[in-house]
């Protein structure tokens, strides 16, 4: 019997797919509007899409402008034992519906407000259902909170990967050393040490990490994102996400014409910072017009693009990938069951190994033999969100409730989007999933004032946080 179970363990583990996963990616892909099944779309041939959590804990002791969290998610406590359940209920129901792998944000006020424990525990849970998680933080953090973050109480690392998610702007008021930023160059240096944290956990406690930089644009620091892109680059993030600012939350911090920034006008900053056109047309992750992705990598001071778009045969790599690796799970897999899996694939569609040789030798090619092997070669990728406003999200979606379309182009283009959501949230009272833009516009506002009410804060309170003061006086 154990032999069998054994057997059918390793057959289990050397399956190049899943097929639990192959089902959830034919499901993704079946819910997608024709808008969004390009040959470029990665939902529903290699993932189903990124998921974050909601009311776990709303509070945060930055104050941002704009601020998309409702106006009575600082009124909520951070507590422990709510955050862990919840995350646990919302990530459940993410396993039930879409599927055993998925990348998923431990999102909502400040990370860093929860107890290291109870934030440990919640990154363990989203990982028990097979999530990858990510932590959202303003950066204002200490490296003891994240040595008690990762290590448990016996001393040995009870987290050997975490990911990061820093959000740095000069839209942020109260950051430690530098509580209202002239400029973004001035937190340079904090970016910098924030990443610095890492190295050191890694160094000292062999703890790998993944960070991100996430970052607002409004009109006052358009102009700024392509420095920001230029002197962060070597810092040690993986991934630059900019967030063109829209009117969701707190509408006492809607403080500038957001509108006049458009999604071209930042990802043409970005190019500028980078040094190079970025074809987010490649891979799609859900609507263009939610999200731009360029994949590459720096080579000493210049970046790469991992495919070139303008080359049919780069075209075909990316083909060849989602068609033949698509349902492979890569994130959380250790590399040499990994190696396996795609030496078996490899074997089974010998044309992977043509296409591969072909794009390796176009890659030495272009960026050239010596400097591969004589600079560093950092991947990153450049990434923008574009959240939509709530006064547009609330019609489309309650005509999508109805199963209607919208006659007015603007509200039908929105339809589109959210049906071609990449970025979920979990509703395990109703078994439901809403896009992100929908929690945010339509149900934080009532969830945050129900939370206010299952966890108030102390009546009591010894001082008032910087955050709060800073708060009153910018609403
Ligand atoms: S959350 Fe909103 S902006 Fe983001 S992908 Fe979903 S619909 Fe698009």
């Amino acid at each position: 019997m154990r032999l069998r179970a054994t057997a059918s363990a390793l057959i289990s583990a050397l399956r190049p797919g899943d097929p639990e996963f192959a089902a959830a990616l034919a499901r993704r892909w079946a819910e997608l509007p024709e808008t969004a099944r390009t040959k470029g779309q990665v939902l529903g041939r290699h993932a189903v899409g990124c998921e974050g959590t909601h009311g776990v804990f709303p509070r945060c002791n930055l104050a941002c402008t704009p601020c998309y969290h409702s106006r009575d998610a600082n009124q909520v406590r951070v507590d422990g034992p709510h955050t862990v359940a919840q995350v646990k209920a919302q990530l459940a129901l993410f396993r039930r519906l879409r599927g055993p792998r998925a990348h998923a944000q431990l999102i909502g006020g400040e990370v860093s407000l929860l107890d290291p424990d109870d934030h440990a525990a919640a990154l363990q849970a989203m990982r028990r259902h097979g999530r990858e998680p990510m932590s959202f933080t303003h950066g204002d953090i200490d490296y003891d909170y994240l040595r008690r973050l990762v290590l448990g109480p016996d001393g040995r690392p009870r987290l050997r990967r975490v990911s990061f998610a820093a959000h740095f702007d000069m839209l942020m008021f109260g950051r430690r050393g530098i509580p209202g930023p002239e400029n973004e160059a001035s937190l340079n240096p904090y970016r910098e040490q924030f990443a610095r944290l890492f190295a050191r956990l890694r160094r000292e406690h062999g703890v790998r990490c993944f960070l991100a930089h996430n970052m607002t644009v409004t009109p006052a620091n358009l102009a700024q994102v392509a420095g920001v892109v230029a002197d962060c680059a070597a810092m040690g993030y993986g991934m630059f996400s900019f967030q063109p600012a829209a009117f969701v939350g707190d509408e006492r911090r809607w403080h500038e014409p957001y509108r006049d920034v458009t999604g071209d006008q930042v990802w043409a900053q970005i190019e500028r910072g980078v040094g190079a056109r970025l074809d987010y047309r490649l891979f799609e992750h859900g609507d263009v017009r939610c999200n731009r992705v360029a994949y590459g990598f720096w080579a000493g001071d210049t970046w790469y693009p991992v495919l070139d778009g303008a080359d049919p045969r780069d075209l075909a790599v990316r083909d060849g990938f989602l068609r033949y690796f698509g349902p492979v799970n890569f994130t959380g897999t250790p590399p040499g069951l990994l190696a396996v899996r795609l030496s078996l694939i490899a074997a089974r569609h010998p044309r992977v190994l043509v296409l591969a040789a072909g794009w390796a030798a176009r890659v030495v090619r272009r960026v050239g033999l010596r400097r591969l092997l004589t600079r560093r070669v950092r991947p990153v990728s450049y990434v923008m969100h574009q959240f939509m406003d709530a006064v547009d999200v609330a019609p489309a979606w309650q005509l999508m409730q109805r199963g209607e379309t919208s006659p007015d182009p603007r509200i039908r283009a929105t339809q589109e989007r959210l049906a071609a959501c990449h970025y979920a949230m979990a509703h395990p009272e109703d078994g439901t999933l809403v896009p992100a833009c929908v929690q945010h516009c339509l149900l934080d506002p009532q969830e945050n004032r129900d939370l206010r009410v299952l966890l108030p804060l102390p009546t009591v309170r010894p001082r008032r946080l910087l955050s709060d003061q800073i708060a009153s006086y910018l609403i």
